[in-house]
Parts: structure tokens; C-alpha cells; sequence
């Protein structure tokens, strides 16, 4: 991958990207999702913020490489504080972490987040968090991807701020209340997976001396969602 060819999970949050955004991609590392949307002129003004030195040290020189040095600024920051009131961000990026990073990130910063219309996530784990998180917080979710890459699955979960109460099921919560809705092999083959570890978590636990009954029923509850999700097939 480089400034020029983004991944398809890269390629994906990029989709979402509006025409004329002013964007912060936060945890840039190379900055490459910026420096690919400014090329593309899609952006026009961008922010690569990163909270270590090294890849902030990246972003920087792939931006002046690309002679991008007016129009993406690298910030070495922790989360949202790379986003300065004089930026006027209106879109946010956040990609390659996991979903309680996310959310933390969005949590320590909802002050940056007043005028941004338009939040662009992709959380390599921890999805439901994150649903969560956008739900207590007024965020509506708009869209929902899921895609395997190099024998990953990744979900891009796109959202905008709402002023009405938003509400979504345990099950929307799980699974994504596009993709429940709309599923793709990917989507089945992500929770048969599920579903296969969560059986074998079950069976050490029942073979155990022990056997934690709570653990149990929860574990029996996980897997008869799944089931009622993508069928009994196994
Ligand atoms: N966003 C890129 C992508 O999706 O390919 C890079 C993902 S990389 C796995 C995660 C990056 O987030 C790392 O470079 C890490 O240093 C950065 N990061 C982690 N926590 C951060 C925080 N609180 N603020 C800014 N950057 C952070």
C-alpha cells in the first residue's frame, strides 16, 4: 500500500469521504488516506494527526513527498487534539484501531466534534462498543461496510450527529444495523467464526471442574443470537 494505491479497507472509509471536506484523519501512521484524498481532490484541506513520533515522523515525510505540504498538516497529538477550532473540521477519520481506542478517542475529544458532520470509522475489533458509544452520544449510524482483506474482516461504520434520541437493538448493536440487514458472504463467514470460537470457549468451560454457569448462559446466549442471525448452519 502507498499514497497512491490504498488498501480496499482504506479504499472503503475514502468512499465515504464528501467532495470538499475538510478532514482529520486520526492515527494517520503514513498518512496515506489523506494524501490519496487530496490527490484525488477530494479534500482539499486535511489534518493527519498521530500520537507517536515515528509515524507522525511518516505522515510528514509522505506529505511533503507528495508536495501536499499546504494542504495536509501533520499534528503530533493524542486523539482529537491534533483538531484546532481554525481548522473548521467537518469530517473525521478513524481507522485501524480497535473500537474501545475509537470511542475513547471520540470520548476525551467531544468538544472537537461540535461542527463535524460527517464520522468515517473503522474498527478492526471491538464493533459494538463503538455502536454504542455512537448511540449515548446523539450519532446516527448511516452506513455500514464489511469486508475481508488479507484474511481480515473489517467494518467501516459511517455516522452523523442527530438531534433525536437514537435507539438501537442489542441485535443492531452486535451486528450492525445495515449489515444485519444486508448481509454478505463476508458478514456470514465473520460470525460463523464467531461462533466456532465461542463453542469451543463453551465446551473447555463445561469440561472444566468448575464450570462457571453465568459464563455459560452468556456464552449460549452469544451463540443462539448468531444462530438466529445466520441460521443454524454450522
Ligand atoms: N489509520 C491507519 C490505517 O488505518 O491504516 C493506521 C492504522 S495504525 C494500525 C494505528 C495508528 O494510530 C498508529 O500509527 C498509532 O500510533 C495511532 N494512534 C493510536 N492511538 C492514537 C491516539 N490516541 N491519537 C492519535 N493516534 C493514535
Amino acid at each position: 500500500m502507498n499514497s497512491d494505491h490504498l488498501s480496499s479497507r482504506l479504499k472503503t472509509v475514502a468512499g465515504y469521504v464528501k467532495k470538499n471536506s475538510r478532514l482529520a484523519d486520526i492515527g494517520s501512521d503514513h498518512a496515506y488516506l489523506p494524501i490519496w484524498l487530496a490527490k484525488n481532490n477530494i479534500i482539499n484541506f486535511g489534518i493527519a494527526g498521530e500520537v507517536v513520533r515515528g509515524p507522525y515522523q511518516n505522515a510528514k515525510n509522505e506529505i511533503s513527498k507528495a508536495g501536499l505540504n499546504n494542504t495536509i498538516l501533520p499534528r503530533l497529538a493524542d486523539g482529537l487534539a491534533a483538531i484546532e477550532a481554525s481548522d473548521h473540521i467537518d469530517t473525521i477519520t478513524i481507522a485501524g484501531m480497535g473500537g474501545t481506542l475509537i470511542s475513547q478517542i471520540l470520548d476525551s475529544g467531544v468538544d472537537k466534534l461540535k461542527n463535524v458532520q460527517n464520522l468515517i470509522l473503522q474498527p478492526n475489533v471491538g464493533e459494538k462498543i463503538l455502536r454504542e458509544w455512537l448511540m449515548h452520544n446523539g450519532y446516527k449510524i448511516v452506513d455500514e461496510q464489511i469486508l475481508a482483506e488479507d484474511r481480515h474482516t473489517y467494518e467501516v461504520i459511517v455516522a452523523e450527529p442527530v438531534n433525536d434520541k437514537i435507539t438501537y437493538s442489542d441485535k443492531e448493536l452486535t451486528f450492525g444495523p445495515f449489515l444485519v440487514n444486508n448481509p454478505n458472504e463476508v458478514f456470514y463467514q465473520k460470525w460463523r467464526s464467531e461462533k466456532q470460537q465461542l463453542e469451543n470457549v463453551l465446551k473447555q468451560i463445561e469440561t472444566s471442574k468448575k464450570p462457571n454457569i453465568d459464563k455459560i448462559d452468556e456464552l449460549n446466549h452469544q451463540i443462539k443470537q448468531i444462530n438466529e442471525v445466520i441460521g443454524n448452519e454450522s
